[in-house]
């Protein structure tokens, strides 16, 4: 069956015809389901319309089962369960200038990063354009807003999974949640996080779907990447930058590197040297993460000292880089270990 929120407004208007009802119905679906509405809390269709809606379609893409505020910063996190009982998870930071939501683009993952909880038990699924869309609106629903007053400004699909690994259903959400009848967020307002997936890179740049891009690179050199990211076994680092050059070619947007520090792995001074020869002539920011340490795995944090001198050292050999504000410590922030830790409690207590 198809999930409802997947559908764009042409989509919806054969579903309207199919059902007899006229076509205007398919902008009034789009927009319901764009302010967080379930089938049943859509006043302006008729009862039989809203039956065959829901005997034929998935319409309960979502719901929010948990939610956990962080009491150091108030960054807040979300567990969702989905139609068929699986679980996500995505964290809302509040800034000044407005809120961003992380949201997830699998159930789990299949990039096996040494130091991530996400792949610890590999893919379940992917998502749905619908699914990825249903997070963003169910929680603009809860902040109080809807597709004139937005609450959440911008997205970042850093959450679970590997976006350009769900590359279709990735680029449909896109299309989705910039459409000017749904919550219409720009995709400058968008970033896109990916662990190096070369073609799909260069694929997205030729899409003109021109989001911000955030590349996980974690390493100066292919024997440390190779450590750590299996997926360096598929692309060396000379093709991901030059795949990385290529976005910023096409898009002239600043690409971000990631680079989560990890104690006595890629952390010496040799590798604030190399990163800068390899990052060298790239209109690029490195954003420096502290490692969030994960039960099940050995890596070691550094302090937070040890992340401004890695940053004092990327500055000094010339490249332009700060140190992320790590946020929400406390309630399990990093990728996939809230789900994990709930999927832990839960099966425990059967
Ligand atoms: N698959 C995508 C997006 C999801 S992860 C990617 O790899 O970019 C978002 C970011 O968090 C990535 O940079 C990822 O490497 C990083 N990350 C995952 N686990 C982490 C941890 N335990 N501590 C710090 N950063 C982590």
């Amino acid at each position: 069956m198809i999930d409802l929120y997947s559908l764009n407004i042409e989509e919806l208007t054969d579903v309207a015809k199919q059902a007899g009802e006229p076509s205007y119905r398919a902008k009034q679906l789009f927009s319901a389901f764009a302010c967080g509405k379930t089938v049943d809390e859509i006043t302006n269709i008729p009862g039989k319309f809203k039956e065959h809606l829901k005997e034929n379609y998935i319409t309960n893409v979502l719901e929010i089962l948990e939610t956990k505020v962080s009491k150091e910063d108030g960054t807040t996190k979300y567990l969702y369960k989905l139609f068929d009982g699986n679980i996500i998870e995505g964290v809302l930071m509040s800034y000044k200038h407005g809120n961003t939501l992380c949201v997830s683009t699998q159930v789990g993952c299949r990039m096996g990063c040494a130091f991530c909880a996400s792949g610890l038990d590999g893919l379940v699924r992917n998502l749905s354009a619908g699914e990825i869309l249903a997070q963003i609106v169910v929680v603009n629903k809860l902040l109080g807003g809807d597709i004139k007053s937005r609450k959440i400004t911008n997205i970042v699909l850093m959450g679970s999974g590997e976006p350009l690994d769900n590359y279709d259903n990735t680029i449909k959400f896109l299309d989705l949640v910039n459409d000017k009848d749904g919550i219409n967020i720009g995709l400058r307002n968008i970033s896109l996080s990916t662990c190096g997936l070369a073609p799909k890179i260069k694929m997205l740049a030729d899409s003109g779907y021109h989001v911000n891009l955030s590349l996980s690179l974690h390493a100066s050199n292919d024997e440390v990447r190779h450590d750590i990211m299996p997926v360096s076994r598929s692309y060396k680092i000379e093709e991901v930058i030059d795949a990385v050059k290529y976005y910023f070619n096409k898009t002239g947007r600043r690409v971000i590197i990631e680079y989560t520090l990890i104690k006595g792995i890629n952390d010496k001074d040799i590798h604030a040297k190399e990163l800068a020869r390899l990052l060298k002539g790239i209109v690029c920011l490195v954003n420096v993460i502290k490692l969030n340490e994960v039960k099940e795995k050995d890596f070691v944090s550094p302090t937070r000292k040890e992340v401004y001198d890695f940053v004092e050292k990327l500055t000094q050999n010339r490249l332009e880089a700060t140190a992320r504000r790590t946020m929400g410590d406390d309630i399990d922030g990093a990728c996939g270990q809230l789900r994990k830790n709930y999927i832990k409690t839960t099966s425990s207590n059967k």
